[in-house]
């Protein structure tokens, strides 16, 4: 039987993205299982989209039809003998806080990044050249009604990259290969991981807006091309690392947008390098 599933109506983008911009969706739900997910994605006639933290998107000004499904109430964590089972609304400080009460290593990479376990599985999202399709054993999913367990060779994971950017899957969660190691040195693993990342930029963005073309840093490439602080409206480029956006005035996502293609215009006239946005657009 399912339980009364919580509704938001309307779902403010403004408010629940991490850039602070873009419209509403008519409706949002939270499932807080998985009979109620799968319930929910066979009656949205408009169509849906799963969120988590809205840490890597950027949503249009003009909203969506679509019904936002967002994860955050799917939160369960469950150890088995040699994988612990992490559902997509389990967000990394709470996975962390489970690692470290509970003595598993592995994961301490995700100290730092505003994600959830649904959104970092589907992004292959890490820190430092470790990306969670290294931890991934297998990959619960909705597809086309039915849920299926998918091992890591068929979630084409690699760089920035999943199987999910081509399908219309659900994330359910994930069974991650944590190891079991001491809490001493789970805690120091995860302050120096949050040390790495003191330099980065504080405010509403979106993190790093390109991936990194091989060989080169995006953020350098538009550093050298003198654009650190360009801005537009209410958007700027982050004077500290150029690969982030700010949104530092109530910055549109048409302004955010045109700041995107101007970079990508002088990069390449420089370079000849065509930058790839990491973030997802949200429409
Ligand atoms: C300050 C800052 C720092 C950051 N640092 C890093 C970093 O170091 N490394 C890094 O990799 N990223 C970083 N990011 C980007 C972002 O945190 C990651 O990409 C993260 O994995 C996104 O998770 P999320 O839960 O916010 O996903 P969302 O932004 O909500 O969603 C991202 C995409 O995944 C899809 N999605 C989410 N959940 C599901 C689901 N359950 N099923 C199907 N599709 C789903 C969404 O539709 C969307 O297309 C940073 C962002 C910020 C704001």
């Amino acid at each position: 039987m399912y339980g009364q599933i919580f509704k938001e109506q309307p779902f403010d983008f403004t408010k629940h993205s991490t850039i602070g911009c873009g419209g509403v969706a008519k409706q949002a739900f939270y499932p807080k299982n998985e009979e109620e997910t799968r319930f929910l994605l066979d009656k949205q006639p408009n169509g849906w989209v799963a969120v988590g933290n809205m840490s890597n998107v950027l949503p249009s000004d003009d909203g969506t039809d679509k019904t936002v499904i967002c994860t955050k109430k799917l939160t369960e964590i469950q150890p088995s003998e040699d994988t612990v089972y992490v559902s997509a609304g389990v967000t990394s400080g709470a996975l962390l806080r489970f690692m470290r009460d509970e003595g598993y290593g592995g994961a301490e990479f995700l100290a730092g990044i505003p994600c959830t376990v649904g959104g970092i599985l589907y992004m292959n999202g890490g820190a430092g050249g470790k990306y969670i399709a290294e931890l991934v054993d297998r990959v619960r999913i909705v597809r086309g009604g039915e849920i299926l367990n998918l091992p890591a060779n068929e979630c084409e994971y690699f760089y920035k990259n999943s199987v999910f950017m081509r399908t219309n899957d659900f994330i359910l969660g994930g069974n991650l290969r944590l190891k079991k190691a001491k809490k001493e040195d789970i805690e120091k693993s995860i302050k120096s991981w949050l040390d790495k990342r003191a330099h980065l930029p504080k405010g509403k963005s979106m993190g790093c807006v390109f991936k990194n073309p091989a060989g080169y840093s995006a953020g350098e490439l538009i550093e050298k091309t003198g654009l650190k602080g360009l801005r537009i409206g209410g958007a700027k480029v982050s004077e500290l690392h150029a690969n982030f956006i700010l949104n530092d005035k109530n910055a549109t996502a048409r302004e955010i947008t045109s700041l995107i293609a101007i970079i990508k215009n002088a990069v390449y006239a420089q370079y000849g390098i065509l930058l790839e946005e990491e973030i997802r657009y949200l429409k």
